[in-house]
């Protein structure tokens, strides 16, 4: 039978102590052991199952882990206090100085500022490529490269990887393929689909509400073992781990993710269609017009829609920036970056969360100055929403 992230998450159990209907919040950032010898054992990684240092491993992260791992089919997975840090961890332990790794070239700004400015502090080389051009991909491999790195759906350009390709060229170069899945979490399984590694911005449709950050690596037992190994792994060594607070609660959201991707879906469809037969030109991958439509078609777990992101281009960023102004005054929603909120969020692209990315770069992924993204929310009546949103564009 074919692997459903929702059913493979709601056969995990969750009691905490006492029998309690949620995980238990482990408040301690450091665990006593019963001797010397223990402790000694411990730091040997010969104490399996024990708790060392917060830093490491605690029982509330380790709870939504395995969570996180049983929606992805991953051995493993390890919760961070950001997607950047499940990002930026991921690729520092997977190369060192002379290493050379290709990205996608439409990615989010943050990214793509680390792969740009950042990592050559250390020598690392970067190829940006349009990752949904497979040849492209291939030529771009040197002996040195090390990784691809791609969105599934990417960020802003709503385009989508074709994962099961890439994965074969990553495999025929024994070579790591890592997926940052956050605007399609249940839509896409890229293990499934023969990703080695995925990352997330949880902050996003995963926690839904918009009250923290927080991030995940799921991968393989061996790879979130060096992670967090004590002498070298960068997770453990960086510092980036979650909070037990932030998790419990992440943890509790996480399990209604699905019904939340469906609702999300169906209301940005429900827009995409809608502003098509108004004439404005939409970006959405649900739509037959868009350019990975049948690749989406052929990788996604249907029953959770072509997700909740959309762009519409203005075509100036003063048109946009009037455009959006009225829609906030109307309370279609909010004037701000981040998605996967309950409540829908808009921003031009160009000036936000892909303002790191260099006005020639910006051209060439096609990015419009004028682009508005929304992350379209939970509205109980779309219809009503997009009335309003069609009443904002008319005016502007
Ligand atoms: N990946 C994507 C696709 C994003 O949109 C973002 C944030 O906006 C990130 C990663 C970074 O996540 P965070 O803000 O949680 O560090």
């Amino acid at each position: 039978m074919k692997f459903n992230p929702a059913t493979a998450l709601e056969k995990t159990h969750h009691l905490g102590s006492y029998n309690g209907v949620n995980q238990s919040i482990n408040d301690s950032a450091t665990f006593a052991f019963e001797s010397g010898e223990a402790m000694t054992a411990c730091f040997n990684g010969q104490l399996e199952g024990a708790f060392l240092y917060s830093r490491h491993w605690n029982p509330t992260n380790l709870a939504l882990s395995q969570a996180l791992a049983a929606m992805e089919n991953s051995e493993s997975a390890w919760v961070t206090g950001s997607g950047m840090a499940a990002i930026t961890n991921t690729i520092l332990e997977l190369c060192e100085s002379g290493d050379h790794l290709i990205a996608s070239r439409t990615i989010y700004g943050g990214t793509f500022a680390f792969l740009k400015n950042y990592v050559k502090r250390y020598h690392i080389e970067v190829s940006f490529v349009d990752t949904t051009n497979l040849d492209e991909v291939a030529k771009s491999i040197r002996p040195n490269t090390k990784l691809i790195y791609t969105e599934t759906m990417n960020n802003p350009m709503l385009q989508i990887a074709d994962i099961p390709q890439l994965a074969v060229i990553a495999k025929k170069h024994k070579i790591k393929l890592v997926v940052d899945n956050t605007f399609t979490p249940m839509i896409f399984s890229p293990i499934e689909l023969g990703a080695d590694i995925v990352v997330y911005s949880m902050t996003k449709f995963v926690n839904g509400k918009n009250d923290t950050t927080a991030g995940a690596i799921c991968a393989c037992k061996e790879f979130i073992n060096s992670l967090i190994d004590l002498n070298h792994g960068s997770s453990m060594l960086l510092g980036g781990v979650l909070d037990s607070y932030r998790a419990s609660n992440i943890h509790k959201n996480l399990y209604t993710l699905a019904i939340r991707m469906k609702q999300h879906s169906a209301n940005a469809m429900y827009l995409a269609e809608k502003f098509q037969t108004i004439g404005i030109k939409a970006i959405y991958p649900g739509l037959p017009s868009h350019p990975n439509y049948k690749t989406m078609q052929e990788t996604m777990n249907p029953e959770f829609g072509f997700g909740g992101m959309i762009a519409i281009d203005l075509e100036t960023t003063e048109r946009a920036s009037r455009f959006m102004t009225l829609m906030q005054e109307q309370h279609v929603g909010y004037l701000a970056v981040s998605l996967g909120y309950f409540k829908t969020l808009f921003s031009n692209s160009g000036k936000s969360t892909s303002s790191e990315v260099p006005e020639d770069e910006q051209k060439k992924m096609g990015l419009s100055e004028g682009l508005v993204r929304f992350s379209v929310g939970l509205d109980h009546e779309i219809e009503r929403t997009f009335e309003l949103i069609e009443k904002c564009y008319r005016a502007v």
